[in-house]
């Protein structure tokens, strides 16, 4: 079946090849199979090799940097190109991807938050994911906040306990910023207090040993990891240049490319992040980068459900 999927995928590529494309991907964190949960956000470790393989094999993996310049130049492509991004900043990027990419010598950028680099905590989300782990039944209720009360069946496993917590997650994004913190809070009190931390941070010196390769380049996605729509201009400022700062504080190299976290952004995002000197801005919306500016590069993300197979369908039924 796989390699049924690998000829049916070449032989797409081949038709597209002829004209070729520049895509790019989007992961968060990979972990082995002992020690990973459940969250579209961490992909196991045995499947993301599987997945470089596949890229290796029917991609181009090439630096942001080069996609850039590819793109600039205007020039027709003449192959399929692939840049690897990783959102957040998780440990995983570092005890796992890293030795990967350096086995399979790819290029990647890892866009960091660094509020949890500093070991401040965890970043609300994750709070919320892992305190609905325990194969039990969960009830919550946040009819104060969301105006629902949520019920995660002890039944729910894999994909299907991920579609409850990820409706849940929606909701809350969608609180304006003062209800999010004490809604999280109700929930937390109501749910579990996660008995070890699995989705942790890397730390400022993994991100200096990691940006010492030339292999990794490494992008901003602001300190606190806040949507930035919801911010003022001057709230998106601080926390973006907060970062950055950081960033080459800790790498000692310029730090040029930026990440909207959760996809989210608008006019005002653009204008700031653009007056303060940075050269390109990756989004969530799923395609090939075609003719959108560099300050709203599309990006697909690849998440744990996302078999080698389904990668494929997305890359190329576009
Ligand atoms: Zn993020």
């Amino acid at each position: 079946m796989k390699d049924l999927l690998y000829k049916a995928a070449a032989g797409i590529n081949r038709v597209r090849g002829s004209r070729g494309s520049i895509n790019l991907l989007m992961y968060h964190e990979v972990l082995p199979a002992a020690r990973a949960i459940e969250a579209w956000t961490v992909v196991r470790e045995e499947e993301f090799a599987k997945q470089v393989k596949f890229l290796k094999e029917h991609f181009t993996v090439i630096a942001l940097d080069d996609a850039l310049s590819l793109h600039a130049s205007g020039n027709p492509l003449r192959e399929d190109f692939m840049v690897v991004t990783f959102d957040d900043g998780y440990a995983g990027n570092y005890e796992v991807v890293f030795p990967i990419v350096q086995a399979y010598q790819f290029p990647v950028t890892v866009y960091v938050a660094t509020r949890g680099c500093q070991g401040n905590g965890n970043y609300w989300f994750n709070d919320v994911i892992e305190s609905l782990q325990a194969p039990k039944e969960y009830r919550v209720d946040l009819s104060a906040f969301t105006g629902k009360q949520y019920r995660v069946s002890r039944h729910a496993k894999g994909e299907c306990k991920w579609d409850h917590i990820q409706g849940l997650l929606q909701d809350l994004k969608k609180l304006p910023r003062a209800d999010l913190e004490p809604a999280v809070e109700s929930l937390l009190a109501q749910a579990d207090a996660p008995p070890e931390r699995v989705l942790r941070h890397l730390t400022p010196a993994q991100v200096k040993e990691m940006s010492r390769s030339p292999l990794v380049t490494i992008g901003a996605h602001t300190h606190c990891h806040s949507l930035l729509p919801s911010l003022s201009r001057d709230q998106i400022g601080a926390t973006v240049s907060q970062c950055r700062e950081l960033l080459e504080n800790w790498t000692s190299a310029a730090v040029e490319h930026f990440a909207y976290p959760n996809g989210d952004y608008d006019n005002e995002a653009i204008e700031v992040i653009q007056g303060l000197g940075f050269r390109s801005c990756v989004t969530t919306k799923a395609k090939p980068w075609t003719n959108e500016p560099v300050f709203e590069i599309p990006r697909t993300g690849v998440g744990r459900y996302d078999s080698v197979s389904k990668l494929a369908y997305q890359l190329y039924s576009h």
